[in-house]
């Protein structure tokens, strides 16, 4: 969600912004703009609603100089997205320029306060409280920016990652965080960069700080970092090596991020066995599991918590251990659990997935179940994020960043590791015998491969897309481990294409969905040959009494469905419990090719953001 950027250094800081920010689109905005000091002194703001080569477009002919600033594309909380809410904001001297990724709680108390010291505002979000309390307390107290962001913050509740310029400091850029990501990035030359993630910072140095809840930074060129709280108490956060590779933040030749990441599955999945899965494919080794053996072993409960893609990974999690583990599971949505009250014994296992690990419901969550005394372990993608330092132990997915806003590769990451885990723990607590344990490894590393073939539908969907773009409503049916997927392929339709579409447990249907079918609505049934198998053809049946038209996915083989579905899709056969696996990807190609002939951005999906670091 919104992006940050910094850059104080002896380059040209604009250049190095703009591609930062435009490395950080990905996360979903709907503004930007960019501060500057200029090599005459001159703090210079230029903002603009829509994409960044609409804030570029607009600095055109203007002044773009100087070594120092900062840059932001903004996901509107509070205020409609236009160039006066756009940040940087202005201190009301002119003096100070500041961005915010995050909500500040109590803005309006403070605002009034400030209102009714003659302080006016520009703008009507909650962020230019920020800028306009620092420089009353430097000015009312004589003293300097850091001292008054220091000050400041102990007034404010709320997230946030702030950075901001003082036109009196030009070699200095200070920032802070609490709640929502910032990495500073060390170049070789003394120069810092700054960013909310290490995407903008990863072309210009390997070396970065994550910064953590409470830390103030303050860059100065040619200086060390310091890192300091709100105590002034110094701070020693860790140099880590960056993971990010230039060539994973480029599309790699695909007009989409989105399908690049849908057909890197294959290889991302072989990552994430790698190093985990031995030679003899075999025995499953994850290093969580070895240090934390008993915690997971003997819990009473697991209780997955998750939002979105990752909440439908964590149901296929939740069939995997029950039925694997014999452990009960319940999947929550973090921004219910987080308010509800939930019982939390201290033997249960709290499992937490997030791709970005900064979603601000599910770290609200962990905090939750962590005070109550459970065991909290982690899924995630990206290294050093909040999540991953905030939990007991966890597993990364190690996919590499997903860039598309829609999740796809990460979804496949995080429903492998919840195979290798359920597999670990099963094997652990013998609740399934020795001989079905290697066989389910020995299928799990065979996984890619079956995706490569599952990839090879492309074509025939891409043939297919344009006869569903008529469709309002679509509707997805699965049951077993296939429900998720239904649950999940609509999600993916929905959040591309626009078009309204449902997921549901193929014998619920009948219960009220199948109202809404005639002969104008696509059903997408997920039929591959498993133990419901038979079930699901009845289901199908019942569609086409009602006119409903029928894209079936079925197990190669398969001669009963062709019979009565209008489309077949054909993928092949692995174990049940690993089908999520393979039946995503049509469904994933599915909504991107159906999207793509509608004329949708498909990366960055209206209203959409990639992490969710607000709640
Ligand atoms: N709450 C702030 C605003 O609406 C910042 C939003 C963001 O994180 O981009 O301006």
């Amino acid at each position: 969600m919104c992006g940050i950027v910094g850059y104080i250094g002896t380059k040209r800081a604009y250049p190095i912004l703009i591609k930062g920010l435009q490395r950080l689109e990905y996360r979903g905005y709907d503004s930007a703009g960019v501060a500057m000091i200029s090599e005459t002194g001159s703090l210079n703001v230029y903002k603009a609603k829509g994409k960044v080569s609409d804030l570029e477009a607009f600095c055109q002919e203007k002044d773009i100089t100087g070594c120092a600033g900062i840059a932001h594309t903004r996901w509107a909380t509070h205020g409609e997205p236009n160039s006066t809410n756009a940040h940087p904001h202005y201190s009301a001297s002119g003096r100070l320029a500041l961005i915010h990724n995050g909500i500040i709680e109590n803005y309006l108390t403070l605002k009034e306060k400030l209102i009714e010291r003659g302080i006016q505002f520009r703008s009507v979000t909650d962020s230019e409280v920020l800028v306009q309390l620092v420089e009353y307390i430097m000015q009312n107290n004589g003293i300097e920016l850091l001292e008054a962001v220091q000050v400041a913050l102990h007034q404010v509740i709320g997230a946030y990652a702030i950075a901001i310029l003082d036109r009196e400091h030009p070699d200095t850029i200070i920032c802070a965080r609490q709640s929502s990501p910032l990495v500073v990035g060390l170049g070789d030359d003394g120069a810092f960069y700054l960013a909310s993630d290490a995407s903008p910072i990863a072309e210009y140095t390997d070396k970065v700080v994550y910064l953590n809840d409470g830390d103030i930074a303050v860059l100065q060129l040619g200086k060390e970092l310091k890192v300091v709280n709100m105590d002034n108490e110094t701070q020693h956060p860790k140099v880590k090596q960056i993971d990010v590779t230039l060539g994973q933040l480029e599309k790699g030749g695909y007009p989409y991020f989105m399908l690049k990441e849908i057909f890197e599955q294959p290889g991302c999945l072989r990552d994430c066995m790698r190093g985990r899965i031995n030679v003899d494919a075999d025995r499953i080794t994850l290093s969580a599991v070895i240090d934390y053996r008993e915690k997971l072993v003997s819990a009473r409960r697991i209780i997955i918590v998750a939002c979105g893609t990752s909440w439908h990974a964590g149901l296929i999690g939740k069939q995997l251990f029950e039925s694997l583990c014999r452990i009960p599971v319940e999947v929550e949505y973090a921004s219910e659990f987080r308010y509800r009250d939930p019982v939390i014994y201290p033997d249960d296992v709290v499992v937490a997935i997030s791709q970005s690990g900064e979603t601000a419901d599910t770290l609200a969550a962990i905090e939750l179940a962590r005070k109550a005394g459970a065991f909290v372990f982690g899924v995630c993608n990206a290294i050093g994020a909040s999540i991953p330092r905030q939990t007991s132990t966890g597993v990364y997915i190690h996919v590499g960043p997903e860039i598309g806003v829609a999740s796809t590769k990460a979804f496949t990451g995080q429903v492998t590791v919840l195979s290798m885990l359920a597999l670990c723990i099963a094997n652990e607590r013998r609740t399934i015998p020795g001989e079905q344990y290697k066989e389910m490894v020995k299928e799990l590393t065979q996984i890619p491969d079956k995706m490569e073939q599952a990839l090879k539908t492309n074509e025939q969907i891409e043939r297919l897309a344009p006869i569903f773009t008529y469709a309002k409503n679509c509707l997805y049916l699965g049951r077993g481990y296939n429900f998720p997927v239904a649950l999940e392929g609509a999600l993916k339709l929905k959040e591309i294409s626009y078009i309204h579409a449902e997921g549901y447990p193929a014998a619920e249907m009948k219960h009220g969905p199948i109202a809404l079918i005639d002969s104008e609505m696509p059903v997408f049934v997920i039929a591959t040959r498993d133990r419901l198998y038979e079930k699901v053809i009845s289901n199908i049946q019942e569609v086409r009494a009602r006119g409903g038209r029928v894209t079936a996915l079925v197990t190669e083989g398969d001669t009963q469905i062709q019979k009565f579905a209008d489309h077949i899709i054909t993928l092949p056969d692995t174990l049940e419990c690993f089908q999520p696996l393979i039946a995503s990807i049509p469904l994933q190609l599915l909504a991107y090719h159906i999207a793509v002939c509608k004329g949708k951005d498909v990366d960055r999906p209206r209203n959409l953001a990639k992490s969710v670091t607000v709640e």
